[in-house]
């Protein structure tokens, strides 16, 4: 049994730029847009269709996909009847970010790990609608001493796992490639160089990519697992901590600083959550 983990964002998928943005704002919260139901899920369900296509066409026997962009809204910005038979969902409230339960849900040994749709961390410069998870408020979050943010939450809840193909935006793949020097890079868009392709355009290129990098199979790394994660996470300006008089994990907390350490990923990343009570405007 070959099991494929999917995970998908939405500011990486291709044929969403500046200049159509509201294509993202997923109707729950912004009423008054019709591009995301319009426009936006075709553009992510033909990245993830050919993620999958490519997949089953490879052998693969199951697909596990988490669409993660607005985790908290009930409906799949992915068009789920548009994909094949083989793939399923996470069984997740309204597709919160509970990266215990999701891994828990996936196979001991998974076959691999592609992230689709992905968009660059904070600060990366010729990116499209760059961000850590949400910045404001969150400035870096780092595990380990790596910057991670969408992409790197999700290889490392997987790790050991081997990491197949990243998709997104150019700018998205040097967070990736940190994680796994190995990992197949499949641009969908590319802000230095004007690149801004149709999603029709790309899913033959999504397509065809991702069946090499499955060829190459022998060659991919996972990031491996540690004995302790040390996660280190940064406001931006205008935002500070709530400083807590105890704080019942190993960790300790400074003005717009918080850091933390667990023996597993998945209590690290659980408290991720868990520290966002604490954050709150700065008072002048
Ligand atoms: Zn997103």
């Amino acid at each position: 049994m070959k099991q494929l983990i999917v995970i998908a964002d939405m500011e990486g998928a291709s044929g969403i730029f500046e200049s159509n943005q509201a294509a993202l704002y997923h109707e729950e919260l912004f009423p008054d847009h019709n591009a995301w139901r319009n426009y936006g899920r075709k553009c992510i369900t033909s990245d993830v269709l050919a993620v999958c296509r490519a997949a089953r066409d490879m052998g693969i026997d199951d697909i596990l996909l988490y669409d993660m962009h607005f985790a908290g809204c009930r409906e799949s910005n992915i068009e789920l009847e548009k994909l094949p038979a083989l793939v399923r969902t996470f069984d997740l409230t309204n597709r919160e970010c509970w990266w215990s339960r999701i891994r828990g849900q996936a196979a001991a040994e998974p076959y691999g790990i592609i992230t689709v749709g992905q968009h660059a961390r904070n600060g990366e410069p010729d990116a499209y609608f760059p961000h850590t998870i949400h910045t404001p408020p969150i400035e870096s979050f780092y595990i380990n001493g790596h910057h991670v943010a969408e992409i790197g939450t999700a290889v490392m809840c997987f790790s050991d796992v081997p990491y197949l193909a990243n998709i997104g935006c150019a700018a998205s793949h040097k967070e990736a490639l940190e994680l796994s020097p190995d990992v197949s890079c499949i641009s969908v868009k590319d802000k230095a160089k004007k690149w801004e392709p149709s999603f029709d355009e790309t899913y033959p290129l999504i397509y065809h990519e991702t069946i090499r990098a499955l060829k190459d199979y022998s060659r991919k790394s996972a990031y491996p697992s540690q004995s302790a994660y040390l996660c280190e996470l940064n406001l931006s300006a205008d935002f500070c901590f709530a400083i807590p008089k105890t704080f019942p994990f190993k960790g300790s907390f400074e003005e717009r600083t918080v850091r933390w350490e667990a023996h597993d990923i998945e209590t690290a990343l659980s408290l991720f959550w868990y520290v966002q009570a604490y954050f709150q405007k700065c008072k002048p």
